[in-house]
């Protein structure tokens, strides 16, 4: 295919504003699916993105389209739209020449659409305003193309107006495409250089890459080495992509508690297996005191992902902690609210703007373990659900760090040792304790929950004892049918983790923390 005849782009948006059916519509347009009624969101394949409505993973789709006289072959990747998996989209927007953003007529800008626009911005994309679901009562495309214009100072007659539901005006986004995104620049001359920006593996097949081609050619046959790992590879076959490849199982870590869920279902279901949750972390630092620790370490700085690994204060100058720039648009009514709750997380403020009569954009930066679990959530209620919020890298802070465990009756909960900022590790630490003691069942003897800092216990809640006795309503009773009750409590017994002597449900941990 020549390269002045392709075009590789990505469809960012908030969530929501109808990114997935936009691509349906152009998949149907370009007859890579039929149109049919069940062609509801053909790139959110995999089973927990259907139930949640979400787009997890990225997915890539080639497309044909004829435009006057010749025939283009369009690289659609679709993003992942939910804020707890917002660096998938800098991934994808690398092997990108352009971007349609998609903003909802009715709702307008919001935070993630902000977000994206400057990842884009920033990689030199071009970036095609589409402006979605004008056929709602409430649409308000002028409101949306007049925010466009202030907030990313794009030309108001730049936008495109459509409806992804009913298919109006979709035809010329991809005419759009076309025109206003330039073709890849390869070099096909020249050896060749390409990025994976995702692979898959199959069992028949071996790996399959999806590669955004800067240099040379690929075929069947070459030999190609990955510059990472210097390993070399035959290609066996090449191909594009159609929606029905599959797509991959790559571990996303946890950014957020939505995140952790999808992920905890996503195992238990497509791999049937059992997971064991963990305090959702991030990478901390540690600049290390001693030359000898340097040697020790190999490393001046170390970075920490284990909580259980984390450096004891005497053999480190100083902790870091990595930090995020976070957009947040809410209506104005909620902006004391919110700035109350920024102010609670350590976040600083960076910029307030009004992006129209009645919108503030707030800009704040937060250490990125003070919004990892349920910032997200605190936002949507205080604001019945209008404000939204998105983040970007920051780079690192300096801050005062300690590990807290958790035990119960002395014995260490792994599943719950964190890393919490001096300040905030009493108030962590008594919340811990206080949920740990509404999720734990009573046992049969006394269980003490403590947190601990070093030696120093900060925290402390108790679970008093309770006799169950399964057999005490059939007392006398025939014995198939104790026997049948004893069995039961058995079975009961395989879903929870033992500690100690003490029994833990698994989900208590999410429990404890999901109210943190
Ligand atoms: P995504 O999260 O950005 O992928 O959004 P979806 O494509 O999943 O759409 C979110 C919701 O908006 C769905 O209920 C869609 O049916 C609906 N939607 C998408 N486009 C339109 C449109 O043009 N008009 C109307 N009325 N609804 C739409
Ligand atoms: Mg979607």
């Amino acid at each position: 295919f020549p390269v002045e005849d392709i075009r590789n782009f990505s469809i960012i948006a908030h969530v929501d504003h109808g990114k997935s059916t936009l691509a349906d519509r152009l998949l149907e347009l370009t007859g890579t699916i039929d149109k049919t009624k069940n062609n509801k969101q053909v790139l959110d394949k995999l089973q927990v993105e259907r139930e949640r409505g979400i787009t997890v993973k990225a997915q890539t789709a080639s497309l044909f389209y004829n435009f006057e006289g010749k025939r283009y072959l369009l690289n659609l990747i679709d993003t992942p739209g939910h804020v707890d998996f917002s660096y998938e989209v800098s991934r994808s927007l690398s092997a990108c020449q352009g971007v349609l953003l998609v903003v909802d007529a009715n709702e307008g800008i919001q935070a993630q659409t902000v977000a994206n626009f400057f990842l884009a911005f920033e990689a030199q994309l071009s970036v095609i305003p589409v402006i979605n679901k004008i056929d709602l009562k409430n649409a308000d495309p002028k409101r949306v193309e007049k925010q466009i214009e202030k907030v990313f100072d794009i030309p108001g007659d730049e936008c495109i107006k459509i409806s992804a539901k009913l298919g109006t005006n979709v035809e010329s986004v991809l005419q759009a495409v076309i025109e206003r995104i330039p073709p890849p620049k390869v070099y096909r001359k020249n050896p060749l250089r390409a990025l994976v920006f995702d692979s898959t593996f199959d069992q028949y097949r071996g790996v399959i890459a999806n590669i955004a081609l800067f240099d040379g050619v690929v075929s069947k046959g070459d030999k190609i080495v990955s510059a990472h790992t210097k390993k070399t590879y035959e290609v066996n076959e090449v191909g594009i992509l159609n929606p029905n490849e599959q797509s991959t199982h790559k571990l996303l870590g946890f950014l957020g508690l939505l995140h952790m869920e999808v992920f905890n279902q996503r195992l238990e279901q497509e791999y049937n297996a059992s997971v064991i949750l963990t305090t959702p972390t991030v990478p901390y630092k540690a600049v290390l005191s001693s030359a000898k620790l340097i040697k020790e370490y190999k490393e001046k700085e170390i970075t920490v992902i284990n909580p259980a690994q984390f450096p004891d204060k005497s053999k480190v100058t100083e902790y870091l902690e990595p930090v995020v720039l976070g957009t947040v648009i809410t209506p104005d009514e909620y902006t004391g609210k919110i700035i109350a709750l920024c102010q609670a997380r350590r976040a600083v403020q960076k910029n307030m703007i009004f992006i129209d009569q009645n919108r503030v954009m707030l800009k704040y930066l937060f250490p990125l373990n003070e919004i990892v679990v349920d910032f997200y959530d605190s936002l949507k209620s205080l604001s019945s659900g209008y404000a939204s919020f998105d983040y970007e890298d920051a780079g690192y802070q300096a801050a005062e760090l300690v590990k807290m465990d958790i035990l119960l009756n002395g014995n260490f909960v792994e599943e719950l040792v964190t890393i919490v900022h001096k300040e905030k590790a009493y108030s962590v630490g008594k919340n811990i304790c206080e949920r740990l003691k509404d999720s734990l069942p009573r046992q049969l003897f006394e269980i003490a929950i403590q947190a601990v800092i070093g030696s120093k216990v900060i925290a402390r809640e108790t679970v008093k004892a309770y006799r169950k006795n399964v057999l005490a309503k059939c007392y006398g009773g025939d014995i198939t049918r104790k026997m049948k009750l004893l069995k039961r409590q058995t079975e009961g017994k395989k879903k929870l983790r033992k500690i100690g002597n003490i029994e833990v449900p698994k989900d208590a941990f999410i429990k404890v923390l999901k109210t943190q």
